[in-house]
């Protein structure tokens, strides 16, 4: 048995106040590391239900013998935003105290890193690098100063996970098919297996999305160190294969889809060699990938009543009619059209939008977005 559980309170809290987080941790630390977590935007819930399956799994893994490399698993990440309940509704996304999206502004550690790096410490084996940088990442996530509870919380699931070898943030859309969002780079390595076994629907790849978002402080660090370090003498890997997994919308909690959704998760381990047993065969999704910049956002002409006339998972072509706004004091209709081909991946929940709100998503392959943010808020 190696499961530990840690139990960590957050320091900076407010006075009179205390936030925990626990974190659980598998495996004797010799091979491959994988980091999930769940929750960071703390009011997306299928990634909670799918976390409570894990932890079954791998205990019932750890007890047979079977975790071969090391499994962090954080299922509930962010206790701060847990505690956000206003007036009746969960603000889990935005920190209240500061409006920061909590899938933002995590540090990016390639500078300190690339600083730290001494003439010679880079050798010909590409292995050996990588080990060298994830240990020149932990030292780095491990010196951030955090000066409030939230920035403490991100140094926290940050150090966790800067030093493995594949990360996995769960979380979900509004109204959603599943979709994984992850760079070029690790799309090829591993992502379109795990892509397969989800039975994802659509994937989003982009080398920086802008705004620190979690998955991309773990993973482009790597570009930007083999751009600055790498050559043929001194082979800098793709350390780190990170996705943020849009586990549906956020009605789709549902026991049944968790539990697939968790064995998936559990197969994709045992493909990278973390989890001994065997994994499935799974079909080639590679064409799947869009690039982030193409995904079309349908957005409302002024404000008004939302109508939608396609259904998540529908294809739809450039020009179809795929939502009216209506506006019900005049009576005016306004129709919104797609711009791109592709498939509608998400749809706003709330029918109630103001001018220029995001009424639906298409992913196009073409690039529409050539310069700022590719996420949302
Ligand atoms: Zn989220």
């Amino acid at each position: 048995m190696t499961h530990l559980t840690d139990i960590i309170t957050l320091p900076h809290g407010r006075p009179g106040t205390t936030r925990r987080l626990t974190i659980h941790r598998f495996g004797t630390g010799d091979g491959p590391k994988a980091y999930i977590q769940a929750g960071l935007h703390a009011g997306e819930l299928p990634g909670l239900v799918v976390a409570r399956h894990l932890l079954d799994h791998l205990t019932r893994l750890d007890a047979q013998g079977r975790v071969k490399g090391q499994v962090v698993l954080v299922p509930m990440a962010n206790p701060i935003g847990l505690d956000q309940v206003l007036l009746g509704g969960h603000v889990g996304r935005f920190d209240l105290a500061s409006g920061v999206n909590f899938n933002r502004a995590f540090a990016d550690l390639a500078d300190s890193v690339s600083a730290a790096l001494r003439p010679g410490d880079l050798k010909a084996d590409a292995d050996a690098n990588g080990r060298l940088i994830q240990r020149a990442l932990a030292t780095a996530a491990a010196a951030l100063q955090p000066r409030t509870e939230a920035d403490a919380l991100r140094k926290l699931l940050l150090s966790h996970a800067v030093d493995a070898d594949i990360v996995l943030d769960l979380h979900c859309d509004s109204e959603a098919v599943m979709h994984l969002y992850t760079t070029p780079a690790c799309w090829p390595l591993g992502v379109a297996d795990l892509a397969a076994r989800l039975e994802a629907k659509a994937v989003f790849l982009a080398d920086q999305s802008g705004g620190q978002p979690f998955d991309e402080v773990c993973s482009t660090p790597w570009d930007r160190l083999r751009a600055r370090h790498g050559g043929p003498d001194t082979p800098i890997p793709v350390g780190c294969s990170a996705v943020t997994v849009e586990l549906r919308g956020e009605a789709d909690v549902d026991e049944g889809l968790a539990a697939a959704d968790a064995a998936a998760l559990i197969d994709h381990l045992a493909w990278r060699g973390i989890i001994d047993g065997p994994a499935p065969a799974v079909p080639d999704l590679y064409d799947l990938a869009t690039p982030l910049a193409g995904v079309d956002r349908v957005r409302a002409p002024v404000g008004g009543v939302a109508l939608y006339h396609v259904p998540l998972g529908a294809s739809v072509r450039a020009g179809d009619h795929v939502a009216t706004i209506l506006d019900p004091a005049t009576g005016d209709r306004h129709p919104c059209h797609a711009r791109s081909d592709g498939l509608v991946w998400s749809r706003t929940q709330c029918r109630y939008a103001g001018p220029n709100d995001i009424l639906l998503c298409i992913a196009g392959r073409e690039v529409l977005v050539t310069s700022g943010p590719l996420l949302t808020a």
